[in-house]
């Protein structure tokens, strides 16, 4: 069974943002009660064995999820701020301790004090499990659904955003899930991607507007897209024409992870077999996924080659709780049985909440940054030289990008 990088939930950021992990920041990073990281990562579930956190829902249609741990504050927070004695580099006689060790730890408390935003939209058709995904990934009501009777169909796709703040090991990370009911539901289902690639975009264009101000703000607000997940239905045949269409343009402006939804509806063989079509036809039509070969760290090539193996996840969402031999699992009921959630050989939901919480946050937030807000930026202050250069800087062009978009 392959094992990414092996880190617990959020903390993982934390760590990625250290310059360098010392040996004692596993167990510093874990939630006190939890000793072993392995038994943290096994499920993302709230485990009590696990952790001190309480759960609660706070707002309107947001929700928190907290812990009483508070880093800073722990002893051994205080332990690595001194100088130890045993060190292996001792100060030279008559030097005194500098404190440049501490400068991983301040970086780490700086991040953990500001905490981190991760912005994720859903896109594909209605009914397909969107919002149960994203509450089965995050555990909480994030993405919630009307109770009951069913909402009217929007006439062209919607772009709807709700926020929740989590809080887990006191890493707080705020996150946006942005839903595009009305996408694909109609019979002309022509430019119903517009408002999605329009949203994302506007995303961008928001923070240069910031970034290229003479008197900016010290932390930008980051709304800027880090992840979509892409529901493709499960026909067991090949990717549709829309799909084609709206991935070939998703892909060049954010990080794509495609999916097969309702997993459960398909037999192994079929998953299998399906999946190698995906695959062939994004091939074939020049469909970047992430994560993207050409563009990794070389540390990552090993573990990328293993989630590429099983791209595009096939997965199960849930959030109804079954007894499993005096054990509460995610599941679902079908003819062969409980699909469990969280079970690697019934679906690849771990695989794909693994990478995008454990493994892979920080690589999807600078991808974005990097590659995909730096193509935005690029092109918008090359097209706006262009103009000045070129024309009137009084010209209607210059004025709206002046005004509307940088
Ligand atoms: P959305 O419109 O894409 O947000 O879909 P919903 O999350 O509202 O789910 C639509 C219906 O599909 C609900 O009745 C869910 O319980 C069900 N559903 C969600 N995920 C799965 C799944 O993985 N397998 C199956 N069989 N049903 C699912
Ligand atoms: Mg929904």
């Amino acid at each position: 069974m392959p094992q990414y990088k092996k880190q617990p939930h959020i903390l993982h950021l934390q760590q990625t943002l250290a310059l360098s992990n010392s040996s004692s920041s596993s167990s510093l990073d874990s939630p006190s009660s939890c000793a072993s990281p392995s038994v943290c990562s096994s499920t993302l579930i709230q485990d009590d064995s696990c952790t001190d956190s309480s759960y609660s829902f706070s707002g309107k249609s947001s929700s928190s999820y907290t812990s009483d741990s508070n880093p800073t504050s722990s002893s051994a927070y205080q332990e690595r701020r001194m100088p130890q004695p045993g060190n292996d580099v001792a100060p030279a006689e008559g030097v005194t301790y500098v404190g440049i060790d501490t400068l991983q730890e301040q970086t780490r408390i700086k991040a953990l004090r500001r905490g981190y935003s991760f912005n994720l939209i859903v896109v594909g058709r209605s009914g397909l499990g969107k919002s149960t995904m994203v509450n089965t990934l995050f555990k909480s009501s994030v993405a919630r659904r009307k109770q009951g009777d069913k909402e009217p169909l929007p006439q062209t796709t919607e772009v709807k955003s709700v926020s929740a703040s989590l809080t887990e090991g006191g890493v707080r990370l705020n996150l946006t899930v942005t839903d595009t009911p009305g996408f694909g539901d109609h019979v002309n289902n022509e430019n119903c991607w517009e408002p999605i690639v329009n949203f994302i975009e506007d995303q961008y264009a928001r923070y240069l507007k910031e970034e290229v101000k003479i008197e900016r703000p010290l932390h930008i607000e980051d709304t800027r897209v880090h992840c979509c997940i892409y529901f493709i239905p499960p026909t067991g045949h090949s990717l549709s024409s829309l799909d084609v269409e709206v991935l070939q343009r998703l892909d060049k402006i954010v990080n794509v992870v495609p999916v097969i939804a309702k997993a459960d509806t398909l037999t192994l063989e079929e998953r299998m077999a399906f999946k190698e079509r995906i695959r062939a036809d994004l091939l074939d039509h020049g469909i970047q996924i992430y994560p993207v070969k050409e563009f990794e760290d070389i540390e990552d090539v090993h573990d990328n080659a293993k989630i590429r193996e099983r791209l595009p996840f096939a997965v199960v969402g849930s959030t109804t709780w079954h007894d499993l031999h005096g054990k509460k699992v995610l599941g679902r009921r079908s003819n062969w049985g409980l699909v469990e959630v969280e079970n690697k050989h019934h679906n690849d939901f771990a695989y794909l909440r693994d990478m995008i919480i454990r493994t892979h946050m920080q690589d999807l937030l600078d991808t974005t940054a990097l590659r995909h807000y730096e193509n935005f930026r690029r092109t918008k202050l090359t097209c706006k030289e262009t103009l000045i250069n070129g024309k009137d800087s009084d010209s209607d062009h210059v004025k709206d990008l002046n005004e509307s978009n940088i």
